[in-house]
């Protein structure tokens, strides 16, 4: 298993585990408790901390059960599970529940820290079940509660008083994909370029007519083997583009957000026409291996990855999971209202003979698929392809001038109000998709009522439904109900996913949703157009990271 790495902030915190003792760095100024560790407290800014030791007790937040084998060797079932310490309010740690079995885990459960020993240098703390008075604690003072759910919904952003939005000054004018497939043995470079000029040739320019460029990720240090796709220096020096204006990287609004940042380059006048690409060749890269988990094949892992890796969460799917069954735990959200998002998927696919999985599926086909995390089986999980997505946007000046109808770009969300974390999110059953839905109504006009298409984010089948919620189709925790009674279909009220989604169409990596977007807008769409389509919303991303943006023709 990878183990956490020594780093300087967090060393205090794993060597006081390995003498068998939770303790955590604490502010001497308000008793604010700081974990992951850090030398300054983010309640009230002190940097005067030191590590003090807990109780150890807590209880069970939520909790997944892995069957997967993210790396050889790994015996499964086990339990992961996130457990809210008795010092603080929203104080969590990702473990492993111990000494229960996995069909007695209950949210709510009572438990009591243990240590088990990895190394000389790592003990990992894990929680069992322990129903015995707690000792007194000492409890911090609540934080100001300005990002929970209920706060956060009854007091949407304020409007700014702006003239113009200035998303709205740049369009969309072209979308080219590559070949999509299953493990296509072609390189990033090969999909990349493929895609890049189909797009640039569906806007009706030529290569030197492109000045800017950007991309998700870009070139990336340790990402996994097809995640990442080529860099935007490689692409740029590959299709002998001049630029104006270049950016990529992981950290922001989601998948989504090189397409935010170029809209608003365009806006500023920094470039006229910038090429935006994603580019994946995931099934190929596990033609050897099998799908891994995040750190498989490591020894030490950093950052936020060093406090749930270890313990087996090793894939979004587990950390998703957690949050999927908080929602089932408190909304009584059922599989059956997961397996809708799945069927809607994969009966599109069957009208995009782009699509990777095209053959029907039933409710029971899904109920019955090997479980991977609960409440996620196969068909919860995206399907890894080979594919690269391009885009152009461009100034809206040149909508008139383009062989095909502008796409024009009505509103972007990119806002991110609580803890940009996977389990210390305040509110685990929703995500920063509430903040960034909230924040795309703000910039708007338009209702979710005007949406005629639903582009959706389906990693995993619960993102959607997350989704949903936050953009407001729903109420917070009816997401369930609403998914189901065929609404996502074509023909329903609000058709999702018309090629499929990446649970069944292929992990395009958000651009998929983006593509079918343009195309829907377009009316180019063949036998899965959403009839009159004039409004669509893409959204991008889960967990503690989301983007989208409102399109309009
Ligand atoms: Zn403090």
């Amino acid at each position: 298993m990878p183990l956490p790495a020594l780093e300087p902030d967090t060393k205090a915190y794993w060597e006081a585990c390995r003498a068998g003792r939770l303790a955590m760095m604490r502010c001497q100024a308000c008793r604010w408790i700081i974990h992951p560790p850090r030398p300054v407290c983010s309640r009230c800014r002190s940097r005067d901390v030191k590590l003090e030791d807990l109780s150890g007790r807590a209880t069970v937040v939520t909790y997944t059960v892995n069957h997967q084998r993210w790396m050889p060797g790994l015996e499964v079932p086990y339990v992961i599970g996130v457990v809210g310490l008795a010092e603080q309010r929203g104080l969590r740690l990702t473990t492993n529940l111990v000494e229960v079995a996995p069909e007695d885990v209950k949210i709510g459960m009572p438990v009591r820290v243990r240590f088990r020993e990895m190394s000389d240098e790592i003990a990992l703390p894990v929680f069992a079940p322990d129903a015995s008075p707690p000792p007194a604690v000492e409890r911090t003072p609540e934080r100001p509660r300005v990002t929970d759910t209920d706060v956060v919904l009854a007091h949407p952003p304020r409007r700014v008083d702006a003239t113009e939005w200035l998303e709205r000054r740049a369009i969309l004018s072209g979308v080219g994909q590559s070949q999509i497939g299953r493990r296509l043995f072609r390189t990033d470079m090969d999909l990349t370029a493929e895609a890049a000029l189909k797009a640039i040739a569906d806007a009706g320019l030529a290569p030197d007519d492109i000045d800017g460029i950007a991309a998700y990720p870009g070139a990336m240090g340790g990402a996994p083997a097809g995640f990442a796709g080529p860099g935007i220096v490689e692409v740029q020096d590959a299709l002998g583009l001049s630029v104006n204006w270049h950016l990529a990287g992981v950290e922001g609004p989601a998948q989504i957000s090189p397409v935010i940042h170029a809209s608003l380059a365009v806006a500023a006048g920094l470039a006229r026409h910038v090429l935006v690409y994603r580019t994946v060749s995931e099934a190929t890269a596990a033609a050897d291996t099998g799908r891994l988990g995040i750190g498989a094949g490591s020894r030490h892992m950093t950052g936020f990855g060093a406090f749930l890796i270890p313990y087996g969460a090793m894939s979004a799917a587990n950390w998703i999971a957690c949050m999927a069954v908080r929602h089932m735990h408190e909304f009584g959200t059922r599989r059956e209202h997961l397996g809708a998002i799945a069927l809607a998927a994969r009966k599109h696919a069957a009208l995009n003979p782009a699509a990777i999985y095209r053959d029907p599926m039933t409710m029971d086909d899904y109920l019955a698929a090997r479980m991977v995390t609960w409440p996620f089986g196969l068909f919860d999980c995206d399907a890894p392809c080979d594919g690269s997505t391009a885009v152009i946007v461009s100034t809206a000046d040149v909508a008139r001038d383009l062989p095909r109808p502008a796409v024009r770009i009505n509103a972007v969300g990119t806002a991110m109000r609580s803890r940009p974390s996977w389990d210390q999110w305040e509110d685990l059953t929703t995500m920063a998709s509430r903040d960034a839905a909230r924040q795309l109504w703000s910039r708007t006009d338009l209702t979710p009522r005007d949406v005629d298409v639903a582009q959706i984010y389906d990693g995993f089948s619960f993102l959607t439904l997350a989704w949903i919620e936050a953009l407001g189709f729903c109420k917070h925790g009816e997401g369930g109900p609403f998914v189901s009674d065929g609404r996502l279909e074509l023909g329903g009220a609000l058709p999702l996913n018309t090629w499929g989604g990446q649970l069944s169409g292929g992990r395009l990596h958000g651009f998929g949703f983006l593509a079918e977007a343009i195309r829907q807008l377009r009316g180019e769409c063949g036998e899965r157009q959403v009839r009159d389509c004039e409004v669509a919303v893409v959204a991008n991303g889960g967990g503690p990271v989301a983007g989208c943006m409102l399109l309009t023709r």
